[in-house]
């Protein structure tokens, strides 16, 4: 098996993170780069794997190590571990977006705190982009930390704006501009009374296409905020992601061509500013040669397929 898991491994290029179950036995595989997060945990002596460290907590087991990128574990009664041959093994490119925005804040990802990086980027926000306003607040969830993490530093109180309605779904990830846009009417609800007159610093961790941004502006001039500085956490998104997040196709990404005032007159904002590359990797601990930042630089970790523009052709 473990011969076969490393010849197939040869033909794929990526992110993948592998649980193969045979006849009672577990093989578990994390791609060479380590893109996405892979953990091993241990539940009344029996080993566990899942991506995120907050399942091992939900079910009462306890995290026992990361999968490392390019192991192959063979579990049953005990772990044997095998590794990728060494000239197999590209660099380490743990995703930055895990941190930015996927992954729960209660997940350790790669020995990291994901709450803690996102206060670091909170707190980076505050420091680099100060605003002269009167409350800090988030883009409910995902941005919740971060926000704390800027009003901590800035000294600003905290507050919600926005409440957000928990069953419906992540939106920049629905298939068509119309469900994104309801969606987000939807989703997100003012309260006037935490907003009319008030200039606010709305934190997000990150913009896509724009089009969710620009509709909760709305939302929030419609509920009296008088002015809003958007501080956003991850730096502009340039390129799309071809390591399963199905984000968005080049052209629709705001950023793709657009210079920040041009974003900032498109959003309605009254200021706008991203967290800059350099301060993101600071504030996740990681060095950027072990890092992906392929949807950020346009430089990706591993080769791409040859026919790119028909696999963007094809994404809505
Ligand atoms: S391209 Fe961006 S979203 Fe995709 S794996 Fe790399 S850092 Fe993560």
């Amino acid at each position: 098996m473990v011969e076969a898991i490393r010849n197939v491994t040869k033909m794929l290029t990526g992110s993948y993170s592998l649980v193969i179950l045979i006849n009672n036995e577990l093989f578990v595989v994390r791609d060479p780069s380590g893109i996405k997060p892979l953990s091993m945990g241990n539940l009344d002596g029996l080993t566990i794997v899942a991506s995120e460290t907050v399942a091992f907590d939900v079910v009462g087991a306890k995290y026992v190590r990361d999968v490392e990128p390019g192991e192959i574990l063979h579990i049953n009664e005990e772990i044997k571990s095998y590794t990728l041959p060494e000239d197999e093994k590209p660099r380490r490119a743990h995703c930055m977006f895990e941190y930015v925005y996927f992954a729960r804040p209660d997940s350790i990802l790669d020995g990291r705190s994901v709450y803690n990086v996102r206060l670091n980027i909170g707190k980076a926000l505050a420091q680099e982009f100060p605003a002269d306003a009167d409350v800090v607040m988030p883009v409910p969830d995902s941005a919740i930390t971060a926000a704390i993490g800027y009003s901590r530093e800035s000294g600003l109180g905290y507050g919600e704006g926005l409440i957000k309605n928990r069953y419906v779904g992540r939106t920049f990830i629905m298939p068509t501009q119309t469900e994104r846009e309801t969606s987000v009417r939807l989703k997100m609800n003012p309260i006037k009374s935490e907003l009319e007159g008030k200039s606010i610093v709305l934190v997000d961790d990150s913009i896509v296409r724009g089009t969710t941004s620009r509709s909760l502006v709305k939302v929030l001039r419609e509920a009296g905020a008088r002015e809003i500085h958007l501080r956003v956490g991850c730096p502009p998104i340039i390129s799309p992601c071809y390591y399963g997040i199905a984000m968005a196709t080049k052209k629709e990404l705001i950023a793709s061509d657009k210079e920040v005032e041009e974003i900032r007159k498109i959003l309605g904002v009254d200021s706008l500013a991203y967290l800059s590359i350099e301060s993101l990797l600071d504030c996740i601990g990681i060095k950027n040669g072990n890092l992906c930042v392929g949807c950020l630089t346009g430089e990706y970790p591993t080769p791409l397929p040859n026919n790119i523009a028909k696999y963007e052709a094809n994404r809505c």
